[in-house]
């Protein structure tokens, strides 16, 4: 088998990955990112976690496939119950979920001790990415880097995040669009608050001759909000 090929959005995700430590993949329906990163000498050890037995099987298979059993262990469970106690990981990516789930993972991991203090997160949100940022921060992890890419035609944004010794804190614009993103503002960026304004105009609009005049104020108080970014 040859080197394996990742979307654009999974290829971006590798560009946060701490060299030379294992890494632990999180729902890692066919292990594809832990073989990219074997492959590319990025790491030389990695966990695959999945909780669903056919995605599981298929990572299994790929890992097979490529050659790979001694390299990447593919282990069966929820979460980062899959990780040992003290097992010494450098990142732990959760991709492709939405953010909520991303957040319960999280949550669940530290409660029972089995989150390393010194991994860094790679996480790729499907939606509700702001609900996220807020959970890390409450749980002091600092948002270090940011990353959105467009790929199939759809945007994805990816949150870095590390222990900190303070508590971070983040106004309002920088949690709904993202500390890093929103320094950088770049295209891609632009563009999905750009398509998000015209979505949140529609909806007002449609609203406009209800009663509902609690949710027509906060659609107004969110389009000022992204115009005022954007513009
Ligand atoms: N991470 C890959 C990616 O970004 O392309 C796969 C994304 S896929 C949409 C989500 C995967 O996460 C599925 O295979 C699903 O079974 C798995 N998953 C969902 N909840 C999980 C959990 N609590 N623990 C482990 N895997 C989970």
């Amino acid at each position: 088998m040859g080197k394996i090929n990742l979307s654009k959005r999974l290829q971006e995700v590798t560009n946060f990955t701490v060299e030379n430590k294992t890494i632990a993949d999180i729902g890692s329906d066919h292990a594809y990112l832990p073989i990219y990163l074997i492959q590319h000498g990025m790491t030389n050890s990695a966990i695959a976690g999945e909780v669903v037995e056919g995605p599981y099987k298929h990572a299994l298979e790929t890992v097979e496939q490529y050659n790979l059993e001694e390299a990447v262990d593919v282990r069966f469970g929820d979460g980062l119950n899959v990780l040992h106690p003290n097992e010494d990981i450098g990142t732990i990516f959760i991709c492709g979920m939405g953010g909520l789930l991303i957040s319960e993972i999280i949550a669940d991991g530290r409660g029972k001790d089995l989150l390393p203090k010194e991994a860094r997160l790679v996480l790729q949100p499907n939606n509700n990415e702001k609900n996220l940022r807020e959970y890390l921060i409450e749980n002091s992890y600092d948002i270090i880097q940011e990353s959105i890419v467009e790929d199939n035609r759809k945007i994805y944004e990816i949150i870095v995040a590390e222990l900190s010794d303070d508590k971070p804190s983040y106004s309002e614009d920088a949690l709904l669009f993202g500390p890093k993103l929103l320094e950088a503002k770049s295209p891609t960026f632009l563009d999905k608050w750009q398509k998000e304004l015209t979505k949140n105009k529609n909806i007002l609009n449609n609203l406009k001759n209800t009663e509902n005049n609690e949710k027509i104020e906060l659609l107004k108080n969110h389009i000022n909000q992204i115009e005022k970014v954007i513009s």
